[in-house]
């Protein structure tokens, strides 16, 4: 069985106890026959203790760090002195025979007083650097003061033989008492600073030493019980001072001299105890850490190499992205070359229908045949439209469409499209409004061409889906910033109108609301694809309004600039004008040299240089017309650029070069269309250019252009 060090203490002292008790009852005995012996026995044995208290803790004075027992061993050291004159003096003792029983009580008084101060005085100073030599000097000089004041008469009478104690005796008991009290408060509070036996030990002394002097407040004369009681009590508290300093001093150093070292040995312990704790937590953490990380580690690895793999798939999907954009955009540049090639493989014999359709109608037909030849050219003229159309489209999706800015005539504009449209509007007998605001100036400047087709595009439509009711053109001007203005062109008409749904695609190329196979309107569903691309190309947009079966309202904006000086504005329509033949004058009879290999559009050109007035001389191939330009005298060359045997523009080339002073206008005639061209030909030498198929105001205005 493990015991405590407490409990093993209290068990050696039982067998001290029985001696004790059989003391105490071995001197009540000897106080039964001799009571001064008794008195002396007593005094002195607490002087022992007392002084061996001194003893202990002034020669352990250097280790101490608890001052409580340096100044207690000094206090009991003196008190202890007082004690024993106390003793010496004590009625009977006969050694001061002068002197009556008050001087051994006020010695009792003032050893008294200086034990409980210092009590107090200790726990104070328990943790405080005390100067050994001071106290002992202090006690000292304190004593001498005492026993000065006692010897010299000064120091309150204590007892008055026959009266008894004095007041001033009973007072100091008591104060004694309360001095005691509070010394054991205090100690309370420090005692921490105590091994649990030590505290014991003092508590236990204290209390016996209060029982003491309040049994001595009620003495009555020495051989009196409560000074018998009183003394036995002062005897048991030194005997707890024996015990709780002396003894466990003696035989336990750590429990008094060393009890700091104890402590701090115990703390010292119980933190390395703590600190192998916290190193084993700590070594569990760090290795759960250190595992967290290897895993975290792994699986970094693992997301490196995914991303590696996908950024290896990502480049090697772009790479296909980009031989896919490449494939594509080399399949959309041979679509645009097929188409290019299409559209003039299909304009050159639709040259020569047109133009023989047009030869036909000025010789004398009856009215069956007139009828055949007006379908013929209506078939034609929408063949030709859907040809442009097509070739439209495909110059600007390959951003092959060039634009050309001029001054021209807003309301020459509206007013020939209206007139090209005239004869269906009569047909219809619509009603056409032009109207045109005050605020639009009289020329501006954009490409007067490309603002006729989209007019004429959305006339057109006006015309096409409107039975009966009206149609208003209308133009103003809807923003204006210096020179700089926002052209407003308006087409609305009463006709069908358009399905809510539809409203968002009719822009779309080859849209058409009605797109059953039994189609009520004609048309490719280009117009608006072409106008809207056109309008965007120009920096400007098309929008519609439309209610079914109440009509429409296309809003045509385009940015247009003001001339600083208005010129006569251009006319607005080359080769999409249907020419009146009548109305086309003879310029000149000149000599004209004509190259061209198709034999119907060589007659239909040669025709209609004849209707001017020229004299035609042809060639088939490119050899041939060098070879008649070298024999002949001409004053002009229309020249084809597709030719056998040499090509038109390499006859050119030649022709420039051979000529020296004088120079014959050539105009090159193409029906290629597409972006360059024009430039490619005026490289070569040409000074104008006619695009197949060509009408005769178109022939007349390129021959007046290179003829000045
Ligand atoms: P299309 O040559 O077939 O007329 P467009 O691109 O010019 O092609 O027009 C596309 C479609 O938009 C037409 O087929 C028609 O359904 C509709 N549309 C265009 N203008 C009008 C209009 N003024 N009134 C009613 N529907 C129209």
């Amino acid at each position: 069985m493990v015991m405590t060090p407490v409990a093993g203490k209290l068990r050696n002292t039982s067998s001290l106890a029985l001696v004790l008790l059989l003391t105490i009852a071995g001197l009540v005995a000897v106080s039964r026959f001799n009571y001064l012996l008794f008195h002396a026995l007593i005094e002195l044995l607490s002087i022992v203790v007392g002084v061996s208290i001194f003893v202990l803790a002034w020669n352990s004075r250097r280790y101490l760090e608890n001052q409580f027992f340096t100044l207690l061993g000094i206090a009991l050291l003196f008190a202890s002195g007082l004690d024993l004159l106390h003793m010496a003096v004590y009625k009977g003792m006969g050694i001061l025979p002068g002197y009556g029983p008050n001087l051994a009580t006020q010695l009792w008084i003032a050893a008294r007083y200086l034990h409980c101060f210092s009590i107090v005085i200790a726990v104070m100073v328990i943790r405080r650097p005390v100067s050994t030599s001071l106290l002992f000097w202090g006690y000292g000089v304190t004593t001498v003061l005492l026993l000065w004041s006692i010897f010299a008469g000064l120091f309150p009478v204590c007892f008055v033989e026959g009266t008894g104690l004095t007041p001033f005796k009973k007072y100091s008991e008591i104060l004694i008492c309360s001095t005691f009290g509070i010394g054991l408060l205090m100690l309370h509070r420090q005692r921490d600073q105590f091994s649990r036996w030590v505290y014991g030990m003092l508590v236990a002394s204290l209390l016996t030493a209060i029982s003491a002097e309040l049994a001595f407040i009620f003495y009555v004369n020495v051989y009196g019980l409560s000074n018998m009681v009183g003394h036995l009590f002062k005897l048991i508290s030194f005997l707890c001072l024996y015990l709780g300093i002396i003894r466990s001093g003696l035989e336990d150093p750590l429990e008094v001299v060393f009890h700091e070292i104890k402590v701090k040995d115990e703390q010292l312990v119980a933190l390395n105890a703590r600190l192998v704790n916290t190193n084993e937590e700590l070594e569990t953490r760090v290795a759960a850490r250190t595992e967290e990380l290897r895993l975290m580690v792994d699986n970094l690895h693992e997301q490196a190499r995914q991303l590696e793999e996908e950024i290896a798939e990502r480049q090697q999907a772009q790479e296909e992205l980009k031989r896919a954009k490449e494939a594509a955009e080399a399949a959309n540049h041979a679509k645009s070359a097929f188409l290019a090639n299409m559209s003039h493989e299909l304009r050159t014999p639709l040259n020569g229908v047109v133009g023989m359709a047009q030869l036909l109608a000025l010789t004398n037909v009856d009215t069956e045949q007139k009828e055949y030849l007006d379908t013929l050219q209506y078939s034609a003229d929408n063949l030709l439209q859907l040809i442009s159309d097509i070739l439209d489209i495909t110059k600007i999706e390959a951003d092959q469409y060039e634009l050309h800015s001029s001054e021209f005539s807003v309301r020459e504009c509206l007013d020939q499209a209206v007139g090209m449209l005239q004869r269906r509007i009569d047909e219809k007998g619509l009603n056409v409004t032009v109207d045109i605001s005050d605020a639009v100036p009289e020329t501006m400047i954009g490409d007067h061409v490309r603002v006729m087709q989209i007019m004429t595009n959305l006339l057109s439509n006006a015309v096409k889906f409107t039975e009966k009711g009206s149609i208003t053109i209308a133009a103003s001007i809807k923003e204006q910033h210096d020179s700089t203005m926002l052209l407003e062109l308006t087409v609305s008409d009463t006709g069908i109108g358009i399905e809510p749904d539809y409203l968002g695609h009719i822009f779309d190329t080859f849209t058409q609301v009605d797109d059953s196979p039994t189609r009520k309107y004609g048309g490719a569903g280009l117009g608006l694809a072409i106008s809207r691309k056109l309008a965007e190309l120009m920096g400007g947009s098309i929008s519609v309004e439309s209610r079914l079966q109440q009509g429409s309202s296309f809003h045509f904006l385009l940015p247009c600039s003001v001339p600083s000086r208005p010129n006569r504005p251009h006319a607005a329509l080359e080769d999409r004008v249907v020419p009146r033949f009548a109305e086309v004058p003879a310029i000149c009879s000149l000599p004209v040299l004509v190259a061209e290999d198709n034999p119907a559009n060589l007659k239909y050109a040669k025709k209609l240089l004849e209707i001017l007035g020229c004299k035609v001389t042809e060639a088939v191939d490119g050899k041939e017309a060098l070879e008649a330009w070298e024999q002949g005298d001409f004053k002009l060359i229309l020249m084809d650029i597709q030719m056998p045997v040499l090509r038109g523009d390499e006859v050119v080339k030649i022709i420039r070069e051979r000529e020296q002073d004088r120079h014959v206008p050539i105009i090159a005639v193409t029906a290629h269309a597409l972006m360059g061209d024009q430039e490619r030909f005026a490289a070569a030498g040409c000074d104008g250019y006619l695009a197949k198929p060509f009408q005769i105001n178109a022939l007349t205005d390129a021959i007046k252009r290179v003829m000045h």
